[in-house]
């Protein structure tokens, strides 16, 4: 694609981007593996995917930023955070200043980021795909603690024409429903693959313009954040079929299209409407799904009478012919329309696979598993990359094949890679007791991290449940210090409740802090998703089995040799046998949930937790004490499998086993 035809189809090209977009170059990376993927995208003789998502957590706050030649406003790269911790008074008189890129706040949590990851390992491997989401003009949302009313959720502002990478089209599309119209911008932003050499282009979808009514082009503001059904309802008509006319506005031939959760599945309904029926059942030989979500609640549903008064007739008999819900007729049913839209459907673990199987028997037919993974280039660390790379000799080149770090097994009996890899995880430490100084986070001492969506089923208050005895066992064992992060759902009472009960029982630990430090860090993202799994000696993951579909920020804390400390849930059932993990608590026996889905087994499950964070803690202790290091330690015979099992639990694995499973391209 010639130059001026690129910059033709950019929004206020001279006005914006001029200094950016020039020459060679796109935002301070070569031009010529963009238009490469457009013409890729727009041939026929090339097979492609279109990738849909409601949320990409592309993280550029810790990989692979854009560089723009006036500099970001300096506001633009300092994030004040609050801490709550026992510390009181530090908590009072300090508070984090973390200086770094902006990040794309176009995400909630894992799905995001597993999206996110996704569209950079096929970058990676050079595909041919697109992404498709959605630009949220206010994110998902900003969270604040306040002490007596735990989280309040602050807009997240930013601003769109200004962000380093994203360009606005003068492409636009038009859905035409029933009565509205939606006018939607479509915005683009390339996600460059290993040494630049390939991108994929991310499409998004943008309503707030000036054509729409107030009300549509609220649309777009805020992720999982509607007012009521019929946003929720317009959100998803937007992602799927705005998403379809997106790619033929922008001339691309595409082959499959991937569905990431079944908030997309209107795409399908798009590409089926004027077909006739046996024609319809076909198409399905195009499209892949992947289903994330095993509690029965998390399946979107929407009547049927408010899909009537929205869809235009065509579409609406397209809906309730493929996407009805087997036990309530006047309801449709999201996963099922991506269910039966889809020739294939992937669950995201092992055990995931056996739960949906048990939840949709009438599709196991097409059910595969395939368990997800991280990108290994965004989620190592600096110290564990370096060391990764002087044993290159015996591991290979990681970078490109992330499968091979497998091999750090073979350095079981290597003394210099046993010390290296402690060396490279105490340098980590300090970096993050560095971050952290007003807390006196001491790097010599036990620390356990929890970070993720606050979300009743992952039990984020397990820990604490009893922190006596916690306090009693760091008189027996030793000092304890213990980093927490999440938001929960502004909607989300339970998850609320659950974070105001954590910060309440931390300062009742007020003065306590010697022993036990717990260290509450507000507004978590994935720039304090790479710091905490990369810098704590023990990654806890207490889902409550089987609700954990897969999980991810484990897969990122084994890549920087972090033992876990694990139900046996999502992926880590897949690892039991691994030697990564300490595994404790209830065991869903085959996927079946337990009878009573509001018993989170607290009681037990928490003695259970402090019996193996006991174990742990005797070992760390007889393993490292300041200045000393017992170097034939079990404990870093832990870290060396979980490098090696790093190998398997990575998005360059996840995608070819797409490929090779799901998508006609690979066969
Ligand atoms: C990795 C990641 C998650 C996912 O964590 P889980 O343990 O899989 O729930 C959520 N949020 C952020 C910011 C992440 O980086």
């Amino acid at each position: 694609m010639p130059q001026n035809k690129f910059v033709s189809q950019i929004e206020h090209f001279n006005t914006r981007y001029k200094e950016d977009i020039a020459g060679d170059s796109y935002f301070g990376k070569p031009l010529a593996p963009v238009k490469m993927a457009e013409e890729k995208l727009s041939s026929k003789g090339t097979p492609s995917i279109a990738y849909f998502s409601m949320e990409y957590g592309l993280a550029p706050n810790i990989y692979n930023p854009f560089h723009v030649k006036k500099p970001v406003h300096p506001k633009g790269m300092h994030y004040d955070h609050e801490v709550f911790s026992n510390l009181r008074a530090m908590d009072y008189f300090h508070y984090l200043r973390v200086e770094r890129p902006p990040d794309l706040p176009i995400y909630s949590g894992g799905l995001g980021v597993l999206a996110g990851d996704t569209l950079k390992s096929a970058a990676d491997l050079g595909l041919s795909m697109v992404g498709v989401g959605i630009l949220w003009h206010e994110g998902y949302f900003e969270q604040k603690f306040l002490f007596h009313d735990g989280q309040v959720p602050m807009p997240m502002l930013w601003d769109p024409y200004a962000f380093p990478g994203l360009i606005p089209l003068k492409n636009h599309v038009k859905i035409q429903l029933k009565e509205d119209v939606i006018h939607l911008r479509l915005w683009k932003y390339y996600v460059y693959g290993f040494e630049d050499k390939s991108v994929i282009p991310l499409v998004l979808l943008d309503s707030h313009l000036p054509e729409n009514t107030e009300e549509i082009r609220k649309l777009t503001y805020r992720l999982y954040r509607s007012d009521d059904e019929w946003w929720k309802f317009l959100q998803r008509t937007i992602l799927g079929m705005g998403g379809i006319l997106a790619l033929d506005e922008l001339g691309y031939s595409i082959d499959e299209f991937h569905l990431n959760e079944g908030h997309a599945a209107f795409a399908y309904v798009a590409k089926a409407c004027g077909l006739p029926e046996a024609e319809q059942k076909n198409l399905q030989k195009k499209f892949l799904y992947t289903c994330h979500t095993p509690v029965a609640a998390g399946h979107d549903r929407f009547s049927m009478k408010l899909a009537e008064k929205i869809l235009p007739f065509d579409k609406m008999e397209i809906v309730a012919r493929w996407g009805q819900d087997p036990h309530q007729s006047e309801l449709i049913n999201m996963t099922c329309l991506a269910m039966n839209a889809s020739r294939a459907i992937n669950a995201v673990s092992q055990l995931h696979g056996k739960v949906t199987r048990l939840q949709f028997p009438n599709f196991k037919e097409k059910l595969k598993a395939i368990t997800n993974g991280v990108h290994h280039l965004t989620w190592v660390s600096e110290p564990m990359a370096q060391l990764f790379d002087q044993f290159q000799k015996e591991i290979g080149s990681w970078r490109e094949d992330p499968t091979l770090l497998k091999k750090a097994e073979k350095l079981m009996g290597n003394n210099a890679f046993r010390e290296g890899l402690w060396k490279a995880h105490q340098e980590n430490k300090q970096r993050l007791s560095q971050f952290l100084k007003p807390w006196k986070l001491d790097p010599d001492l036990f620390t356990i991290g929890w970070a993720r969506r606050i979300a009743g089923y992952k039990r984020p208050g397990l820990l604490l449940h009893d922190a006596q005895k916690l306090l009693d066992m760091t008189k027996r064992v030793g000092p304890i210090q213990v980093l927490i992060a999440g938001k929960a759902h502004p909607n989300d009472n339970v998850g609320r409740g659950i974070i105001s009960e954590m910060l309440s029982k931390i300062d009742q630990l007020n003065m306590r802090y010697e022993d036990l430090k717990v260290i509450m860090l507000e507004n978590y993202d994935t720039y304090f998703g790479r710091l905490l799994t990369s810098s704590v000696d023990v990654w806890l993951n207490n889902p409550l089995p089987p609700f954990e579909a897969s999980g991810t920020s484990g897969m990122k804390a084994i890549l920087n040799g972090v033992i876990q400390l694990s139900t046996l849930d999502g992926w880590v059932a897949e690892a039991e046998d691994t030697g990564i993990a300490r595994i404790f608590g209830y065991r869903s026996k085959d996927g079946a949930a337990i009878a009573n889905e509001h018993d989170w087994k607290m009681e037990e499950d928490s003695k259970a937790l402090y019996k193996e964070l006991e174990e742990l803690l005797d070992l760390y202790y007889r393993t490292h004490r300041k200045g000393s290091l017992q170097t034939d330690s079990q404990w870093v015979d832990m870290m060396i499998h979980c490098v090696s099992q790093a190998g398997f639990f990575n998005t360059h694995r996840m995608v070819k086993e797409y490929q090779e499973k799901m998508w006609g391209m690979g066969q």
